[in-house]
């Protein structure tokens, strides 16, 4: 095993040659970008030649599950990932990649530079017990985040997200962006962790993928929530919701109807808030909204892992 450091601060191969028995070559190739912003979604991916298993991507903590299916070099296997707002500082982060193929695990890691954005502050004026909770409701709100913890630790492996998403809304006009330091009644709070789309109260919502219903209710700052896995770690939500129409368990499709847009939980007027959560880290939802994974990994900077 041989590694081997890229001078452009980037990349990091462990890797392999290997010689199959028909004594054709087995190459793979991981692609992933060198450098991006701070909240915001980028597109990996592993390819081969020859038939592979297993593929995990490890990021930010979090292992993610990838499926395998027929492109690239022959099989492929895509990944959406991102970092969140909240807790994430600028730096190098690493990113590891495996896989398996003829019975050996293969490893490839690589670093990305995660750089600052500036998301300007936003002050909000919100009724006072939705910025400091009333002791009553302490145990209730507790409970709700640990639900949702859970629900954001779902991983499956088959994918049903395809780019780009179906808009949520028919029209999407945004009344506060991905990413805005919010200042409650003069009170800082941690950035927007979704983007909020104007919307009357009632408007359809509809799912951007395809994708399982892991979690609704209605939730203290939330309001009416839906969470929808689409495999791989892509996860969406919707807040605020005036009604749901689905529930946990259900198989939605792309473009299904799953509630009604509100003004329930912690808003200032009726609003649809969405959010995309890539391998538990909330990003920007927007940007993805008009580009695709094809589009997103011309981004990003492909190496080959070898093998002996
Ligand atoms: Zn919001």
């Amino acid at each position: 095993m041989r590694a081997k450091k890229f001078l452009c601060e980037i990349i990091f191969i462990l890797g392999i040659l290997f010689l199959s028995a028909n004594s054709s070559f087995a190459a793979a190739w991981v692609n992933f970008p060198v450098s991006w912003d701070i909240g915001q979604a980028f597109a990996i991916s592993i390819t081969s030649n020859a038939d592979y298993s297993n593929p995990v991507v490890t990021w930010k903590g979090r292992s993610i599950n990838l499926n395998v299916e027929q492109g690239g070099a022959g099989k492929i296997s895509y990944g959406l990932l991102g970092s969140d707002v909240r807790n994430t500082k600028p730096g190098n982060y690493d990113i590891l990649f495996e896989f398996v193929q003829g019975g050996k695990k293969y490893k490839a890691s690589g670093t990305i530079t995660l750089n600052e954005r500036k998301y300007p502050q936003e002050k909000l004026t919100v009724s006072p017990k939705m910025v400091n909770p009333p002791k009553k409701e302490l145990k209730r709100i507790r409970e709700e985040s640990k639900a949702i913890s859970a629900a954001l630790r779902t991983m499956t492996t088959v994918r049903r997200w395809t780019t780009p998403p179906q808009p949520p809304l028919a029209n999407i006009t945004l009344t506060s962006h991905y990413g805005f330091q919010r200042v409650y009644n003069g009170v800082p709070r941690s950035g927007h962790n979704g983007a909020d789309i104007r919307a009357a109260n009632g408007t359809h919502v509809r799912a951007p993928f395809a994708g399982t219903v892991i979690l609704t209710g209605f939730h203290y700052y939330a309001g009416g929530s839906v969470y929808i896995d689409s495999g791989n770690g892509v996860i969406t939500a919707f807040f605020h919701l005036n009604e749901i129409n689905v529930k946990k368990g259900d198989k939605v499709e792309k473009g299904q109807i799953v509630a009604k847009s509100g003004s329930t939980g912690r808003v200032t007027g009726p609003h649809l808030h969405y959010s995309l959560i890539l391998g538990g880290q909330f990003v920007d939802p927007i940007p993805l909204l008009s580009t695709s994974i094809t589009q997103m990994l011309k981004k990003g900077t492909q190496s080959q892992v070898n093998s002996l």
